[in-house]
């Protein structure tokens, strides 16, 4: 999974031109003004036949055996993407090549996917370490939350819940040791009560950090966290 920084920064320069001639940024074919060409945003790789409650590919829309076994903390999941190529490149070149104007494509797939929208009273960023925060200058989460909200219509609370832990970063840990450092990551800020939430994030991986965070948000009194995430990794990635 892991992805060399210097083809990325290759292609943030070329996110960079291409913006301003407004084409394609991936085959540079002329896009109406897009960011992706018709032919592009197509090919885009789909996540569909997934499970419902973690977003796991190839669970045939049926809630797949990890779930069954374990329930997770949040009710619901689901991802716009699976995280493949090129939407990993995308997503890196959003995080550490700040290219914002993804945040909006991001957001209009997410919009498509998730359909009606109904039944959530607030889009709530999975939120950044503060330390983390100063050091990329922005989070990628709510960029894309901010994105959704205006597109859907629901409230964002960006400030609701706060990381209280800087954790090491999860892609760093073996798989099993995941979940352990997540623990008490998270701190909610107010009561919750009877509230529905959608949780919006970049990528998914173990879902172990949103796992931990549907419980921070249950036990401020959420009656329903579901989990809008732009792609979703294969288990085992
Ligand atoms: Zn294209
Ligand atoms: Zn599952």
């Amino acid at each position: 999974m892991s992805i060399s920084l210097r083809p990325l920064l290759r292609l943030g320069t070329r996110i960079g031109q291409t913006l301003l001639a407004q084409d394609c940024l991936l085959c540079q074919a002329a896009s109406g003004g897009g960011l992706l060409c018709e032919a592009c945003a197509r090919e885009l790789p789909s996540n569909a036949s997934a499970c419902p409650r973690c977003a796991a590919p190839g669970a045939g829309n049926a809630e797949c055996g990890a779930c069954i076994a374990a329930p997770p903390h949040f009710d619901a999941s689901c991802a716009a993407f699976s995280y493949a190529y090129p939407v990993d490149a995308l997503i890196q070149a959003l995080k550490y090549g700040g290219q914002l104007a993804l945040a909006g494509l991001f957001a209009q797939a997410l919009q498509r996917r998730i359909g009606g929208a109904g039944g959530v009273d607030l889009i709530v960023p999975l939120p950044l370490h503060p330390a983390r925060l100063a050091e990329r200058g922005f989070n990628q989460a709510a960029e894309i939350a901010k994105a959704l909200s205006r597109l859907c219509g629901i409230a964002m609370d960006a400030h609701l819940a706060q990381r209280v832990r800087n954790t090491a970063a999860q892609t760093e840990l073996p798989w099993r040791e995941r979940a352990a450092n997540m623990r008490h990551a998270f701190a909610c800020a107010r009561g919750l009560a009877g509230l529905r939430i959608a949780v919006v994030d970049d990528v998914m991986t173990t879902g172990a950090t949103l796992d931990e965070f549907a419980r921070t948000l249950k036990q401020s009194g959420a009656a329903r966290v579901e989990n809008w995430v732009v792609a979703r990794t294969a288990r085992g990635v």
